[in-house]
């Protein structure tokens, strides 16, 4: 199948950039992939996306390098619906997109299949980025398959089986004292800074265009409609970004009636959640978080390069942000393991904490059609804080 991508173009300046240029724009704005949709729109119906494989490069035409591409199988994860947890919370409809069941156990397979594909395509022989745990276990397992070096920045205080992993597949891992802007300003700073390619959230375009297939998938799954509420753990926040895109082009294409989208909610620790503080003061550009604490590592994230994009997506949508406390994500956890059969991550027990929060408030009703994800695998993750094993 082929692709159908021909342009970048800055999120900021508007400057269209050719596909050579990759990383961020001159004027500092994030690069977005940008597609042929007539054309795509040709082969690219309901009836030929059945037809098609279970992965989700289903969605050939609108993915980047999609022609040959480094996979391992990744999408077309179940969306299940939540019928204990839905009586619990008297909602009617409540879905959770299950992103344990990719490979490397995160939906960061998503966006580092396309993107080692784009950095072996144009040539790459070492690719490098910072990394709260999964998104560097994903980026060493694609490199893995695609024969390239590759050099993750973690902090320090990750938990030990992402590192057992990233060894496993050959990753060169520099362990940094601090958070994940540390280990993008230790991995900056290396002497081998511009020998590789630059995998860092937002510095470079095709990860984001992995993630956005969470909404083609969304909608497919419930028969090309869209849910009326979409509860997001928003750490750099390309899949909210990703799939606030997809539901443009998806309307584009004509798979999805022109109408109102999806309420983009980003959920955030409260130990850090630069993008809800943002939301609650009214501004467009997060500031930075000092000292972040949380067990959900994927939210340990002080300062979102794209935190001006997540939150564009969330006012136009009629969304909101919010903060969970590590407690109610420890709750959601066990509620998803006891009520559910899902053994989630801390962020997918966030994305239920705050569908609890905000349905109590009156901020979610009843009566929406709401997805929640899990994002991860709860295996990597070595407490549930509250939770004894004894
Ligand atoms: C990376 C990560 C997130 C946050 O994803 P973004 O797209 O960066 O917002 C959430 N949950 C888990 C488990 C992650 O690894
Ligand atoms: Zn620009």
């Amino acid at each position: 199948m082929t692709s159908c991508l021909e342009w970048l173009e800055c999120s900021r300046c508007g400057a269209a950039v050719s596909l050579e240029a990759a990383g961020v724009c001159a004027c500092g704005g994030i690069l977005l992939a940008r597609y042929r949709l007539d054309e795509a729109g040709r082969t690219m119906t309901r009836a030929s996306i059945a037809s098609r494989g279970p992965t989700m490069w289903r969605y050939a035409e609108v993915l980047p390098g999609s022609d040959d591409p480094v996979t391992l199988g990744e999408g077309m994860t179940p969306l299940l619906r939540l019928r204990f947890i839905e009586r619990e919370l008297g909602a009617q409809a409540i879905w959770l997109k299950d992103e344990a069941l990719e490979p490397t156990g995160s939906f960061k397979a998503r966006g580092m299949a396309p993107a080692i594909t784009m950095a072996r395509n144009a040539g790459a022989r070492r690719v490098a980025l910072p990394s709260a745990g999964n998104a560097g276990s994903a980026a060493a397992a694609y490199a893995a398959l695609a024969g390239l070096a590759v050099d993750l920045f973690l902090p320090a205080d990750t938990p030990e089986p992402f590192f057992l992993e990233a060894a496993a597949f050959g990753a060169r891992v520099h362990r940094i004292a601090g958070d994940i802007g540390a280990c993008g300003r230790a991995m900056r700073a290396h002497p081998d800074a511009g020998r590789w390619t630059d995998l860092s959230t937002f510095r470079e375009p095709y990860r984001c265009e992995g993630k956005k297939t969470l909404g083609y998938e969304i909608a497919e799954q419930l028969g090309w409609t869209l849910p009326d509420a979409i509860v997001y753990p928003a750490g750099g926040g390309t899949g909210l970004v990703g799939m606030w895109k997809a539901f443009a082009e998806m309307e584009s294409l004509g798979l999805v009636p022109k109408g109102p989208r999806p309420r983009m909610i980003a959920v955030q620790a409260e130990g850090c959640a630069p993008i809800a503080g943002a939301f609650a003061s009214g501004a467009a550009e997060p500031a930075a978080v000092t000292a972040p604490f949380t067990y959900a590592c994927g939210l340990r994230v002080p300062a979102p390069l794209a935190g001006s994009l997540v939150l564009a997506a969330v006012h136009a949508s009629n969304g909101c942000a919010i903060a969970v406390s590590d407690r109610e994500m420890a709750r959601g956890q066990v509620d998803l393991a006891r009520g559910e059969g899902v053994f989630a991550c801390p962020e997918g027990g966030a994305t239920l904490a705050a569908a609890r929060a905000l349905l109590a408030a009156g901020l979610l009703l009843p009566s929406e059609r709401i997805v929640l994800f899990n994002t991860a695998t709860g295996l990597k993750v070595p407490s549930i804080p509250g939770l004894s094993t004894s």
